[in-house]
């Protein structure tokens, strides 16, 4: 058996970054930037009223109240026709331009119509006062993004708001998805004895696209190694990478095992890990020469799961061209419940359900039967807890958790 660290290192290694492309800023959500972005204009781009209201000359608005005569009138989108003179105000809406001669907005909220074009203010205007100013967001020759930012939905509005329309970025990975046993139930047929419902591929699916991938999802193959390498022979032509369930192990068909160590490079791994021993990494060579690493997760579900987010996870990030964070960042957690293991010489990962108390501090419990095809209590579970060979831990130790899921104070 080897140290999960090993695994991870040993995989991350041989998987390198993904070819950028030229790249809609509206398909950029959770991306990596591959170039600086400049922003090429100011944000905003012109002085504008951050308030409805009216533009004044500051000077005229210091004894209040005072009543000056409306000039005319800027909506957000127009152009502002005359300047304002002493004694004179022109009506302001949010977003339009600053007429010129104005030097403050007084907010509607401070003035009265007393007669038709005739407002009195009953504040002082203070120097400045609802300005936003041309570049008071972003100048014009700033970088606003380095290369190797991830986009979040306020990123994609900025690229969108200095006109950076399309971008080099490092693309989404195109993962073929397949899932392989002859037990497997997909299409909702009565069981038969032996059989079982599919579920591994469902539940990856939904991994690898909150992964931020595409998924080519090749279904269920039959535990048949011609047929096997003949799927992944063809899905190899358009993917970046595999990701197959089941057939990993110690077992007579474990037919992942038998064709990658024929077809691929493989290493076959032996993880000091609970749930998740086996783990098969392969890497397939395109017609085209490009290397497409093979993650082969173990079927039993729960170990699926596991295997996904410590090995497979961190490895598809990297190859999205992320630098940060490939592992998640892991907490340190109280324990609000006993964990009982066994010595085994595994580092044990148990699904915790985890909060943030009034102490400031994240409080976690287990959320129930911890055997790797319970799947049931993974599904309540928003955290990993690091449980170190031993014999467990007391409520109130600490413990290390890597948080999977939303956590709600
Ligand atoms: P394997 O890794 O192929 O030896 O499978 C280990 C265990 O996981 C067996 O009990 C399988 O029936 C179960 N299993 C394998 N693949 C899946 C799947 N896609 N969905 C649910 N259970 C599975
Ligand atoms: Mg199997």
């Amino acid at each position: 058996m080897i140290p999960i660290e090993e695994a991870q290192a040993a995989v991350l290694a041989a998987c390198s970054p993904l070819t950028p492309v030229d790249s809609s800023c509206k398909q950029m959500t959770g991306r990596v930037l591959a170039q600086d972005v400049v922003a090429s204009e100011n944000v905003p781009w012109f002085a504008n009223s951050a308030v409805d209201g009216f533009a004044v000359r500051m000077n005229d608005v210091q004894l209040v109240p005072v009543e000056l005569r409306i000039v005319d009138t800027v909506a957000a989108g127009a152009e502002p026709k005359i300047a304002v003179s002493a004694g004179e105000a022109i009506r302001i809406m949010t977003g339009a331009p600053i007429p010129p001669g104005a030097d403050a907005v007084v907010m509607v909220e401070d003035s009265e119509i007393v007669s038709p074009g005739i407002v009195r203010l009953t504040r002082a205007a203070r120097p400045h006062e609802a300005i936003r100013d041309a570049g008071s967001d972003i100048m014009a020759g700033h970088t606003v993004f380095v290369a190797g930012t991830v986009l979040n939905a306020a990123g994609i509005g900025v690229l969108a708001s200095v006109n950076a329309r399309v971008v080099r970025a490092y693309p989404r990975a195109r993962v073929a998805l397949l899932s392989t046993g002859d037990e497997l139930i997909s299409d909702g047929s009565p069981l038969k004895i032996g059989q079982i419902r599919e579920s591994n591929m469902t539940m990856l699916h939904s991994l690898i696209e909150a992964t931020g991938c595409e998924v080519i999802n090749l279904g269920v193959v039959r535990d048949d190694e011609v047929e096997i390498e003949r799927v992944l022979r063809e899905v190899v032509l358009r993917c970046d990478a595999v990701v197959t369930s089941g057939g990993v192990s110690m077992g007579d068909f474990d037919v992942i095992k038998a064709v990658l160590s024929r077809i691929a490079t493989m290493n076959w791994m032996q993880m000091a890990i609970k749930p998740a021993k086996p783990f098969a990494f392969g890497q397939l060579t395109a017609a085209d020469g490009r290397i497409v690493p093979v993650f082969g997760l173990p079927g039993n579900p729960v170990s699926s799961l596991i295997s996904y987010e410590l090995i497979a996870r961190p490895a598809l990030r990297k190859m999205m061209g992320h630098t940060r964070d490939l592992l998640r960042p892991p907490v340190r957690a109280l324990l609000d419940s006993p964990i009982i293991r066994k010595l085994d010489g595994k580092v044990h990962y148990v699904r915790v359900f985890g909060s943030f108390e009034n102490d400031g501090r994240l409080h976690v419990r287990d959320t129930g039967p911890q055997g790797s095809h319970q799947l049931a209590a993974t599904a309540f579970a928003n955290g990993l807890a690091y449980v170190v060979d031993g014999t467990g831990l007391d409520a109130g130790a600490e413990v290390d958790v890597y948080v999977i899921g939303d956590v709600l104070g």
